[in-house]
């Protein structure tokens, strides 16, 4: 039997930065990550460019994962944001909002390779992969109700293996196998579209400006990288999606410029395509007695406006707080007083995030004449009205509401 204090099922995204965060808390931590090392396809760290906000940048920081992750990430100066076939643009401008960069864009695979660097120099992280799930079971102590820890069986490169934890962190992402294994239960709803991902160069480039221009199928975005190439993410309808993929190159060049517009000038040199279905998640129960959602595992939404990693991030900003307060007080990690705190301070954030994301996917796609008239107005008045501008940028910057303490800057506690 192996214990510890913390057990991840996922060293994605959100459970890797998760592990990053514990380092700095003492916490004896296992991630179960399905994914061995060095594969050539990782479900996380893939082709994916992720359009981080300013708060990101922070919580990255006060893990430590930054100084990795800047050499890749393109800062964002401003955001364009139009509706094909009508008149009239809004803009969010980092210089209104006092800020150098409302945002960055890095790719998913950066990120990865951040934290897994951060993880192979963590004396207090084990890192089991590849690992499958077996088993999970609560160890409750006779003579109490509530469990007192948990139990996992875990087949790790193909031996069996029983890990014993005070906490186990879902962090598996939208089908999340330990939220099925325990019956949390879930809303959901597909959207029937998908995001084409693929990066282009242009010949006439805006650095520094990202766009989400809205369409008819839904919206597509061009995001600055590096290097002049800009990452593209076109959501399309489900039945339209197997023949974007199969474009050539130069039909598929031409079907985004017809989309797009001339912006940013002629796009050439696509990159590689790649689908992903799209759908909105939100876990009904966060939490259950030594177990806490988080990430893609708690919400999966649509990634119009980039919010689903941020959002993610935002809970191991949370729960990492909440660990550490825990720990200095030599109070139990897994204990009802952690996970009450990050249901409390989760939620809200969770469910307008999910909201925002969800009107704006389904707004722009409605063709009923009233409502098409009401969002271009909308768009309009965006650009008039600087207080709710400024609202929208706080909250396209992960600066909205209440913030855990790595999103303002500060230390874990
Ligand atoms: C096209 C697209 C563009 C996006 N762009 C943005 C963006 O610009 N900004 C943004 O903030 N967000 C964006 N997102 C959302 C972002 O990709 C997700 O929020 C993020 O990947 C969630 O990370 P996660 O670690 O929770 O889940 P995942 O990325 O799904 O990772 C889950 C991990 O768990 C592992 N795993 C799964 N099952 C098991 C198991 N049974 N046992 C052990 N391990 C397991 C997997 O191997 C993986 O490593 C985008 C999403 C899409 C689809």
């Amino acid at each position: 039997m192996h214990e510890f204090d913390i057990v991840i099922v996922g060293g994605g995204l959100v459970g890797g930065s998760l592990a990053c965060a514990l380092t700095a808390t003492g916490l004896r931590t296992a991630v179960v990550e399905a994914v061995a090392a060095g594969a050539p396809q990782h479900p996380s760290y893939d082709e994916r460019v992720i359009a981080l906000a300013l708060g990101s940048r922070r919580i990255f920081e006060g893990i430590g994962l930054w100084s990795d992750i800047a050499a890749a990430a393109e800062p964002i100066l401003r955001v364009h944001v139009s509706e094909r076939g009508r008149p009239g643009c809004a803009h969010l401008d980092a210089a209104n909002e006092g800020v150098s960069a409302l945002g960055y864009v890095a790719p998913a695979r950066a990120i990865g390779a951040a934290i897994m660097a951060h993880l192979a120099s963590a004396p207090t992280v084990e890192l089991l992969r590849p690992a499958r799930l077996i088993g999970l079971h609560p160890t409750p102590a006779r003579a109490l109700a509530r469990p007192q820890g948990m139990q996992l069986e875990v087949s790790v490169g193909g031996r069996s293996r029983l890990l014993q934890t005070r906490l186990v962190v879902a962090a598996d992402g939208g089908d999340s196998a330990v939220r099925r294994r325990l019956g949390l239960p879930v809303i959901e709803r597909a959207y029937g579209h998908d995001a084409v991902i693929s990066t282009v160069t242009a010949s006439a480039p805006r650095p520094g400006v990202a766009f989400e221009r809205f369409t008819d199928s839904g919206p597509l975005a061009l995001l600055p990288m590096t290097a002049g190439r800009w990452s593209v993410v076109w959501t399309t309808r489900a039945e339209a999606t197997p023949a974007v993929l199969a474009l050539d190159d130069a039909a598929f060049l031409a079907r985004l410029q017809e989309r797009f517009g001339q912006r940013l000038g002629t796009l050439t040199r696509p990159g590689r395509r790649s689908a992903y279905p799209l759908r909105l998640m939100l876990a009904r129960e966060l939490t259950r007695p030594r177990l806490v959602l988080i990430g893609n595992a708690a919400h999966t939404l649509h990634p119009v406006a980039g919010q689903g990693f941020n959002l993610g991030l935002r809970d191991v900003a949370e729960l990492a707080e909440a660990l550490a307060l825990a720990q200095r007080l030599g109070h139990d990690p897994g204990g009802p007083g952690v996970l009450a705190q990050y249901r409390r301070q989760r939620r809200g954030d969770q469910h307008q995030v999910a909201l925002l994301t969800d009107g704006l996917a389904r707004l722009f796609v409605n063709p009923w004449g009233p409502v098409r008239l009401g969002r271009n107005l909308g768009l309009l008045g965006l650009d008039l009205l600087p207080g709710a501008r400024h609202l929208l940028a706080r909250r396209f910057m992960g600066l909205g509401g209440r913030l855990p303490r790595l999103a303002r800057g500060l230390p874990l506690v």
